[in-house]
């Protein structure tokens, strides 16, 4: 079967690489000029199979509210409200009870945890280097407050089996001993020990290669301008270098998805929520982080990449505006300066990054069938796209091909929000 990918994002070619896999004639189109440089391009590089939660849940709003007004925020809103933006809040508050929250973290674990299993075996296929680390993931606390909150979610840790392990100050420096220079702001920590790290461009370059070798084509420099539709069914994608037709359409056009499919009458509630990252060269090894970490105070990350370190965090909700703000680059600069002092030296100029990351409500991503029969959704990854990729590219093969997924996929399709 003939099938166009719409995306070259991780989400795009791990949807490529599946179907191929299948035995597809793939085509990927791609308005850059290579693979994931997008949203995928410099995210915090975390694996979090274990950690993957929804941003939306109780308490949130109270917590948002104190954000606002903080130093060093991980919130950022636009004093000037669009309605776009309203409509977003609006639609994360409504997830933010328990019964919601339940819901919504069992189908993201479900995606989270068959990437994992995913990985591997690309890992043990491939081989090749993407600066893959799995010394787990650490979530730091500073307050006793955030160590007592952890209480809560070590049980629904448990409900997912997921595993884990709770520090006092001294787990922590053992399990990142750079941590020893600032051990009087901590006071403990949670260890998710089958979480990973590593670098998602670096993946998706090599995973683009393995799929040209199996045949993919790649279409780079190529923007897509409309799809074009007879009743219920996609008749071709016009571009601004022709039109492309096929049997199957994938649309994996991350933040830029809701957009290209509102003319199709499918409406979906994916908002670009801005992030930045800086990525800087490590000084000392013993110095540095060995593994990644998330700073709960700060919602911020910083992960060991290679030779460099990287940072990254914050929602701003700014629509589309992809600017680099100079508080993205003080927040991160600071978190890291205050975990690892002796971390790195010298700021290289072009340090800092920014990616719209494509929400939904509920954190859940949007992977499935539409109202038009051979037309199909990747998209709406979130805070976690390069955690699910494989899952979810290995769940989209699944439903072109017309096999049934091996893993439940109740509510991960478009029609949840009916
Ligand atoms: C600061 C930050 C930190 C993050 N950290 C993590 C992390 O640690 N772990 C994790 O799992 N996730 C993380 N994420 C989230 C993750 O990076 C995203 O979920 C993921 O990259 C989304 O992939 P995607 O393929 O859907 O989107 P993208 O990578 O944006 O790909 C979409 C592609 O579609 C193309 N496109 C768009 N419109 C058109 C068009 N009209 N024509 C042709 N092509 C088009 C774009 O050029 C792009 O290449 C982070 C995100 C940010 C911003």
């Amino acid at each position: 079967m003939k099938v166009i990918v719409a995306g070259s994002g991780i989400i795009g070619i791990a949807s490529a690489y599946y179907l191929a896999k299948a035995g597809h004639e793939v085509t990927v189109i791609e308005q850059e000029s290579e693979s994931a440089l997008g949203t995928s391009f410099a995210n915090a590089g975390q694996l979090s199979y274990g950690m993957s939660s929804p941003w939306a849940g109780p308490g949130i709003p109270i917590k948002a509210m104190k954000w606002l007004v903080a130093k060093y925020a991980p919130l950022v809103i636009n004093p000037k409200l669009t309605w776009l933006t309203i409509k977003f809040l609006f639609k994360i508050l409504k997830n933010c009870t328990a019964g919601r929250y339940k819901i919504n973290k069992s189908r993201m674990v479900r995606i989270s945890q068959y990437s994992k299993q995913a990985i591997a075996e690309v890992v043990k296929e491939h081989g090749f280097d993407f600066e893959l680390r799995s010394h787990g993931l650490l979530q730091v606390f500073r307050t006793q407050a955030q160590l007592e909150a952890a209480q809560k979610d070590m049980a629904v840790l448990d409900a997912y089996q997921v595993k884990y392990q709770k520090l006092d100050v001294a787990g922590c420096i053992e399990a990142e001993p750079a941590l020893v220079h600032v051990k009087d702001k901590l006071t403990g920590g949670l260890r998710y020990l089958e979480d990973q790290s590593a670098n998602c461009f670096l993946f998706a370059s090599h995973l683009t290669q393995v799929c040209k070798a199996m045949g993919v084509k790649f279409d780079f420099n190529v923007s897509i301008e409309k799809i074009k539709f007879d009743r219920q069914k996609v008749t071709g994608i016009q571009t601004d270098k022709g039109d492309y037709t096929a049997d199957k359409y994938v649309i994996a056009l991350g933040s830029d998805s809701a957009d290209v499919l509102s003319p199709l009458g499918i409406h979906l509630p994916v908002y670009p929520v801005k992030g930045y990252s800086i990525t800087m060269p490590v000084k000392r090894d013993l110095d540095a982080p060995q593994g990644t970490l998330m700073d709960e105070t700060y919602k911020v990350a910083i992960t060991r990449l290679g030779d460099f370190v990287r940072v990254a965090g914050i929602a701003e909700l700014t629509g589309y505006d992809k600017t680099l703000s100079a508080s993205g680059d003080r927040i991160t600069q600071f978190v890291l300066k205050d975990l690892f002092p002796k971390a790195v030296e010298q700021v290289p100029d072009d340090h800092l990054w920014a990616g719209l990351r494509p929400m939904t409500p509920d954190g859940t991503p949007i992977i499935g069938k539409t109202p038009y029969n051979n037309l199909l959704l990747n998209t709406g990854h979130g805070t976690l796209g390069w955690t699910m990729s494989l899952g979810s590219g290995k769940i989209i093969n699944s439903i072109v091909s017309g096999e049934t997924p091996e893993i439940d996929i109740e509510g991960l399709d478009m029609f949840r929000y009916q």
